[in-house]
């Protein structure tokens, strides 16, 4: 299929893999197009067939039950971006030399010639933030916009919709960049690289290696974490345009060519006119919400994106101040008896608890979960010093239990020995009971939530539940 535009897609075999959030769109758009579209699916249960009822009604065909075999006369496979690379479909595509699209290679593919260039971001935690924050500042300089990705619209829509936009903000995961080899962002950011999905990618060097994907090709900037230099080094890895530059992010005074803080204010060291000499005031701390270092390294990143798009300091501050964050992240719930309760569900990996815990200085700690392999020794360590006190439940407690044992002897634990919906308003108990005035009690689990809870929203409202009803009895 080459690299650029597919303008003839009238009667090309297309496979789509997998019924789903992406698969469904993207055949119903090829079809649309006039590909001769077969969906193949691992799943044949009720809801499978419904969806395969509705898209056969148009004329698309669906083979539920075999995710694994190749139709015959493929000429490209669209993938849902979860699917693994290691799958028998895709081994029998590349043995047959058929490429494989995943659905932002698609959205990319289909793009007209005059679409909104795209301002990406990736990396383990703080996508959703940051290309929210990233979306209100390009708002807040008139420009037209949108956040999309796992958010808001989607990519499809973005490009195929009615509505024009000037630029759009992205949050790519590792598994699209994966399956997107001829994406060129105008800039993007990885804002950090900690270990996650390493079952589906096989290895850390092959995550890194696919999210570094994400700077291939950059026009104008790659943007980095100075902290994190796993992130600077996929930018000395990139190939990207002549004259694209290296921009940084710092929690610290910033260098040349980067962005950072100076007594609170958040300032530009990069996109001015004398880099060597001066800096440009962007915004104060106090304008990014919630105040945490993580979410002002955020900040920073989706103000490089801005300002690499020549958008104006003061669209950087207004759009900051204009972003409110999403539920469960860092939400403050309530403050009762001098104790501040914080939602921060969505911590779900050591990497995003880790950044939570380090925004407080004297925490209660309601953790626990799936721990999905991970190994809770570094974060222990890194936060003992905040630790007032543990409280643990859910499946994988034990792995957090021992590694406090090792490394905050000093910090009291209660193992709660309870994965039921129920032991959330134990736990809040529980940390009230040991928290004193001026200390924070933080829902950072450090873990999936899927042992206990239908997902990370319902934890962080069986949190702010439990809460409510201390405040009522308080
Ligand atoms: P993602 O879209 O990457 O999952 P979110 O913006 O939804 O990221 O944030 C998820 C969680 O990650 C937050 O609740 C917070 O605990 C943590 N987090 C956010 N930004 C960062 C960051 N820059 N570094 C580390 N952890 C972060």
């Amino acid at each position: 299929m080459g690299s650029g535009q597919v303008t003839d897609w009238q009667g090309k075999n297309v496979t789509v893999a997998g019924l789903g959030v992406s698969g469904i769109p993207a055949a119903k758009v090829l079809h649309g197009l006039g590909a001769k579209v077969t969906v193949v699916n691992d799943g044949d249960d009720a809801r499978a067939r419904a969806q395969a009822a509705e898209l056969e009604a148009l004329g698309i065909a669906v083979r539920l039950g075999d995710g694994a075999t190749l139709p015959e006369g493929t000429e490209l496979v669209v993938t849902a971006p979860g699917w693994k690379p290691d799958k028998p479909l895709f081994t029998a595509a590349r043995d047959a030399g058929v490429d494989i699209w995943g659905d932002v290679e698609l959205a990319w593919r289909l793009r007209g010639p005059d679409a909104a260039p795209w301002l990406a971001v990736t990396g383990t935690n703080g996508k959703t933030t940051t290309v929210q924050m990233l979306a209100e500042i390009l708002k807040a300089a008139g420009l037209r916009t949108a956040a999309v990705g796992n958010i808001g619209v989607s990519l499809l829509d973005a490009v195929l919709g009615e509505e024009r936009y000037d630029v759009l903000a992205v949050e790519l995961s590792s598994y699209q960049l994966h399956w997107a080899p001829s994406l060129r962002a105008h800039s993007a950011a990885v804002l950090n690289l900690a270990p996650d999905h390493l079952d589906w990618h096989g290895s850390m060097e092959a995550y890194a290696a696919d999210k570094g994907r994400i700077y291939e090709g950059n026009r104008v900037a790659c943007v980095y974490n100075v902290a994190d230099k796993a992130t600077e080094d996929l930018v000395r890895e990139a190939d990207v345009e002549e004259g694209c530059r290296a921009i940084g992010f710092t929690l610290g005074a910033p260098a040349p060519s980067q962005l950072g803080v100076v007594d609170g204010i958040l300032v530009d060291r990069a996109f001015v006119e004398n880099r060597h000499k001066s800096a440009q005031e962007l915004a104060e701390i106090s304008d990014v919400e919630p105040p945490a270092p993580h979410n002002i390294a955020n900040a920073l990143a989706a103000a490089a994106l801005a300002r690499a798009f020549g958008v104006p300091p003061k669209a950087v501050r207004d759009g900051l101040r204009a972003f409110t964050p999403d539920a469960h992240r860092i939400a403050h719930v309530a403050d009762i008896a001098g104790v501040s309760y914080v939602d921060d569900s969505k911590a779900t990996n050591t990497h995003a608890a880790e950044a939570s815990l380090a925004a407080y200085e004297s925490i209660v700690w309601i953790a626990g979960g799936l721990a999905k392999g991970a190994v809770f020794e570094e974060l222990v360590a890194k936060s003992a010093g905040h630790l007032r006190a543990a409280v643990l439940m859910g499946a994988d407690r034990a792995l957090i239990r021992e590694a406090l044992a090792r490394h905050a002897p000093e910090v009291p634990v209660v193992d709660l020995d309870r994965t039921d919906t129920g032991a959330m308003l134990a736990a809040v108990q529980e940390a009230q009971r040991l928290a004193r005035p001026g200390d924070t009690v933080l829902l950072a689990p450090a873990c999936a939530s899927m042992d206990m809870f239908a997902n990370y929203n319902q934890r962080g409202d069986a949190f702010a539940e439990a809460v409510r009803e201390l405040g009522a009895g308080a």
